[in-house]
């Protein structure tokens, strides 16, 4: 085992990460430790824009952002997150463009922006011009951005290194900030990184959904090691479906599509969001758009012969148009379905995308011990916390915007602390719990494969904790997962070697993945309330009475070891808009 000192150490090298490198890299001595090479990262997937009321082709303003975010997210976002991040989107896009991002530009040189669902002009009048895009490429373009920066700033990468565990030691009586422990793939080897400020930007969780818009590489590993260390989770029943994944395959295609005019249509050819959202039609908030999809299935307008999709509608855009603003999208219909989107309609699902729920923080990015205090030296941003500025539902466009937003403000805060901060002593045995878990999974010679596991969850998540759910159905899901942890118990895997043993971290991240999965439908089972992206098809209606809070869900393990959830709540930051019924 190898023992590291650092200043500052980052936890993953997205968007998040790398915008918090940058900032803690020229003020600490800082470390980025990555599981994948940090141009590998699911920023890089990205497609639509990243949104700034920068009102460069229409009337816009940092206020009507700030109310569709609150509004986008049913009201369950902290209002005063909110703000903070439509005022400052103003600067980070205009950061990433000192950074030589080459954003698309309108005739007059100007960065150009298209609309967006949720996004409106003087709270919901219409439609409105506010995602900056690079084409559909634009987590692509950031990504690719912000690590020229890092190598520009001279970053500090540990590309491949696995973190398992958040190291965690009193002070005082106060649990602080220790470390963490990584495993390194090349080698097999355990490292301990001390640190006086760790970053987590580890990104999301979506991968125990089967149809995901996600890399196979989002399973949640920074918000299951905090969670296990006794750190809440909030929010994390509110899992974001994105209308348009390709048919049963989940791949994403951006609401940019939409943005630039495409409509979807049902088996009648009608378009069946002017119904269910008579002012934004296709441009309403996902949830919104993913329960319309559902139900015209459900009632039997789906297309195809099985009745179980709906389309996506091109082709009255100019091929021109497409191939400037769309190249990408389109050319993943022709490959993966044999559509020319130029004159055929495109089959389309909802597809899971999004965590709202994560590691709490504040808006400095510090992360919540409980409602009241923070953890010394312990920071998040990005997909894997929750401020939280996308409440119950996120926003298109809002989330690169979050990274750079919070990745920054984290990297700042995190340097700064750690120019003040001692270096907190390491609990005994730091590497021992990762240590046993390898070892166990290595040596285990029991029968269960982590692919049939993963697939029953994934099967179990997606019939039952999806865009419709009813206390029937997440109780199935709830057995389910616990069975499966049951089995997860006697997991082995078949590469018994050191090196580049990717069998192994598999199954360690399935670890991860059902526990989150656990705390999604826990906390989903006791919101007896429907708001944004978790419907309760039992409970149908928003409940701001019982239901106006966050959901903070806590690991407890009594004297024989037995584990549990326990759930407490937290209280919503209103500051200038008060609940109203939410129509698009
Ligand atoms: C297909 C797709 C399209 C999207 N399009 C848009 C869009 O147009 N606009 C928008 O606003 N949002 C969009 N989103 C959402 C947005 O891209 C993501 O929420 C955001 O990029 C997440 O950034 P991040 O930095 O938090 O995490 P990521 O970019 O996922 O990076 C996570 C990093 O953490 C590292 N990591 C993870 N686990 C570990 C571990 N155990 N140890 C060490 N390192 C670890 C990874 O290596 C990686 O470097 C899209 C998402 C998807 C999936």
């Amino acid at each position: 085992m190898q023992i590291h000192t650092y200043d500052t150490v980052i936890v993953g090298a997205g968007g998040a990460g790398m915008r918090a490198a940058i900032e803690a890299t020229r003020r600490s001595r800082t470390a980025v430790l990555t599981k994948l090479y940090p141009t590998r990262s699911h920023t890089g997937a990205a497609q639509g824009g990243m949104a700034a009321a920068l009102a460069n082709v229409e009337d816009d303003n940092w206020e009507w952002h700030t109310f569709d975010t609150v509004k986008g997210g049913d009201y369950l976002v902290d209002q005063d997150a909110a703000e903070i991040l439509a005022k400052e989107a103003i600067d980070s896009v205009l950061d990433l463009e000192k950074m030589g991002l080459p954003f698309n530009r309108t005739a007059e040189g100007r960065i150009d922006q298209r609309r967006f669902g949720g996004h409106s002009r003087n709270h919901g009048e219409a439609p409105v011009r506010r995602s900056c895009y690079a084409a559909d490429r634009t987590g692509h373009m950031i990504l690719q951005t912000l690590y020229q920066n890092c190598v520009k700033e001279g970053v500090e990468f540990f590309n491949e290194f696995y973190v398992l565990d958040l190291l965690l030691n009193d002070v005082a009586g106060v649990r602080s900030t220790a470390g963490v422990v990584a495993y390194e793939l090349a080698t097999g080897e355990l490292h301990v990184f001390r640190a006086k400020a760790v970053v987590f930007a580890s990104g999301g969780n979506g991968k125990f959904y089967k149809v995901s818009s996600n890399a196979h590489t989002l399973t949640g590993d920074g918000q299951a090691a905090a969670f296990r260390r006794g750190l809440p989770l909030e929010d994390m029943e509110f899992f974001q479906f994105h209308p348009t994944g390709i048919w049963k395959m989940g791949i994403l295609l951006t609401e940019g599509a939409r943005g630039e005019g495409g409509i979807l249509r049902n088996k009648d050819g009608e378009r069946f969001m002017e119904r269910y959202a008579p002012v934004m039609k296709d441009l309403a908030s996902r949830d919104v758009v993913s329960r319309a999809i559902y139900t015209e299935i459900r009632e039997g307008r789906g297309c195809g012969p099985e009745g179980d999709h709906v389309h996506l509608d091109l082709t009255h855009l100019p091929p021109e148009q497409l191939d400037a603003k769309l190249p990408d999208i389109t050319e993943f219909a022709r490959t993966y379905l044999g559509i020319e989107p130029y004159t055929d309609p495109v089959p389309i699902q909802p597809t899971a995308h999004y965590a709202m729920g994560g590691i709490p923080t504040n808006v400095l990015g510090e992360v919540l011990a409980d409602n009241t205090r923070v953890v010394p030296g312990l920071y998040a941003a990005g997909e894997v916390a929750c401020v939280s500025v996308h409440g119950a539902n996120r926003l298109g466009t809002n989330s690169l915007l979050d990274i750079n937003v919070f990745g920054r403000r984290a990297g700042i805060a995190a340097a700064e602390y750690a120019a003040g901060a001692d270096l907190v002593e390491l609990p005994p045995e730091p590497a021992r719990f990762v240590a046993d878990e390898v070892a166990r999974m290595r040596d285990s010679t029991g029968s269960e494969r982590v692919t049939d596991i993963r697939r029953a969850l994934q099967e179990t998540m997606d019939r039952n904790a999806m865009v419709f759910r009813t206390e029937q159905t997440l109780k199935e899901a709830l057995e389910d997962i616990t069975a499966l942890r049951r089995r997860y118990r006697n997991v082995s895997v078949q590469d018994k070697g050191r090196r580049y043993n990717t069998d192994l971290l598999e199954a360690l991240e399935l670890g991860n993945l059902l526990e989150l999965a656990e705390v999604l439908v826990v906390s989903a089972l006791a919101r007896k309330e429907s708001r944004g992206g978790h419907y309760r098809e039992d409970y149908p209606n928003r409940d701001d009475v019982n239901f106006m809070r966050h959901t903070m869900a806590y690991r407890e393990r009594d004297a024989e070891g037995n584990e549990s959830i326990r759930l407490d709540y937290k209280p919503v930051v209103i500051t200038r808009y008060q609940p109203q019924e939410r129509t698009y």
